[in-house]
């Protein structure tokens, strides 16, 4: 059977680049860079505050390194706990509706010790936090890379971005930089910091399907035998480790440890080396581990998972001693009780946890770019020393500081962030500063 000619369209029509620019242009009042777990807190929280928001990324999907990278767990949301201290989430705002649907859904599942870790199905984060963005109503650009920042003075006034369908401008009154390398600072020729000895290692995450989880290996053997034959198998880390989520059939491994540098060339060749070590791993796995791994394919691979790059000069650096002592500035916006975690060698990382009792912040001067007055970061570009940071970069304390990113702005309105009402802005945070049910 023939179709109806009519229903062919063959007509065509030449088209030509035009020589004026085409740039669109887009004016809101607050502008997040990144939607990652800091990034999408502070959209979310700034639209729940009634702002006109843009929400920009680079990836062309939402979520960040939670739901791109397949990070797989949410950690830093609640205090330590033992047996006389049951743990007690200390971030709410967008989590409290986070957990909650998820939970419901079943995508969630706990695991509590000294520190409560919850393994998330990233397809329904990813879900999630679409459907949540599309009912605030905010203004949505994926694909979108920041290519200048306009200043004046010490205000960021636009952002020029590219996406693969052409130029975009977007002027705002506050901005929040998200994006994990603090692009914007960077973009803007603010001052920022890197690391100054060697790199933080990031991690190919991958995930096995058609394991057998009734035949998965302790913590503790599996901990022996990675440390002891890693070298057979020709991968780096020592102290990698797979969590196997019940009722799913996976399997989430967390075992390479890459570079992540800045510079795009050398970072695209470590991408393609990093599914190499995968390949290592997983050969590992399937010897080593016959019955659980034997017959395990890869079911995915994230974005190369990113821990810490380039980060902001705010007006306070966070210190590792601060974090120690659980330092209560008198501007704190966020807390947690995440250990220290630096990846900063290639075989393992630096894990030093912290008492059930031990509580530490973030002050509003760590998120604040010292050189502007209406730029502010939040998850892990904020300011800190190596170690400091590696304890406030999960996503509890993430979105803690999304939310407090766009209650400042808020609160600076045409002003400065470095004025504002700290009482009135720690007002509006008290949940995530002082409940503890
Ligand atoms: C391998 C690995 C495992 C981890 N495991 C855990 C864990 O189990 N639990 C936990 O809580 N935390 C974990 N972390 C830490 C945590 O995942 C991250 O630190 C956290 O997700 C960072 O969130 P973020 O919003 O600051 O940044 P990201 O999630 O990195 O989001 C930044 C976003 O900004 C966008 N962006 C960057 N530059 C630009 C630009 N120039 N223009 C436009 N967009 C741009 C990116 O595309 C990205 O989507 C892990 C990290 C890694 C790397």
């Amino acid at each position: 059977m023939s179709i109806d000619p009519k229903l062919l369209r063959t007509e065509t029509k030449i088209v030509r680049k035009g020589k004026a620019s085409t740039a669109q242009n887009l004016s809101v009042d607050i502008c997040v860079v990144g939607s990652g777990a800091a990034g999408t807190s502070a959209a979310l929280e700034a639209a729940a505050l009634g702002r006109k928001v843009a929400l920009i990324d680079g990836l062309p999907s939402l979520g960040g390194q939670a739901v791109n990278s397949i990070v797989g767990t949410f950690c830093g949301f609640f205090s330590n706990g033992d047996e006389q201290r049951k743990p007690y989430q200390v971030t709410h705002g967008i989590a409290d509706k986070m957990f909650k649907e998820l939970d419901r859904a079943g995508a969630l599942h706990w695991r509590q010790g000294l520190t409560t870790v919850v393994m998330y199905d990233e397809v329904a984060l990813s879900r999630w936090i679409e459907e949540e963005i599309r009912a605030s109503g905010m203004t949505v650009l994926v694909g979108a890379i920041v290519r200048n920042v306009v200043m004046e003075g010490r205000r960021v006034v636009a952002l020029e971005l590219t996406t693969r369908y052409g130029e975009v401008r977007i002027e705002a009154n506050g901005f929040v930089d998200a994006t994990g390398d603090a692009a914007l600072a960077w973009q803007a020729g603010l001052p920022c910091r890197e690391a100054a000895e060697g790199p933080i290692y990031g991690t190919q995450m991958v995930v096995l399907e058609n394991i057998d989880v009734e035949h998965a290996p302790t913590r503790e053997e599996f901990a022996e035998r990675v440390a002891a034959k890693h070298e057979q198998y020709g991968f780096p880390r020592r102290d990698g480790f797979a969590f196997v989520a019940p009722g799913r059939g996976i399997a989430l491994v967390n075992m390479t440890h890459i570079e992540t540098p800045l510079d795009p060339l050398r970072m695209s060749k470590i991408q393609l080396e990093g599914k190499a070590q995968v390949d290592k791993v997983v050969a590992f796995l399937r010897a080593e581990y016959p019955r659980c791994f034997g017959r395990s394919r890869i079911r995915a691979f994230g974005q190369p998972g990113i821990r810490q790059t380039r980060w902001i000069v705010g007006a306070h650096q966070l210190a590792v001693d601060e974090v120690r002592h659980g330092t209560r500035f008198p501007d704190a916006i966020a807390r947690c009780t995440w250990p220290i975690e630096l990846h900063s060698r290639e075989a393992g990382y630096i894990w030093e946890p912290f008492d059930p009792d031990h509580m530490h912040y973030v002050p509003l001067r760590s998120i604040t770019a010292a050189d502007a007055d209406n730029l502010v970061a939040a998850g892990r570009c904020i300011d800190g020393d190596a170690a400091a940071l590696s304890s406030v970069r999960v996503m509890g304390p993430c979105m803690a500081m999304g939310k407090a990113a766009v209650n400042a702005l808020d609160l600076a309105g045409s002003g400065s962030v470095h004025q504002i009402d700290i009482a009135a802005l720690q007002d509006r945070l008290r949940d995530n500063l002082f409940r503890t049910d």
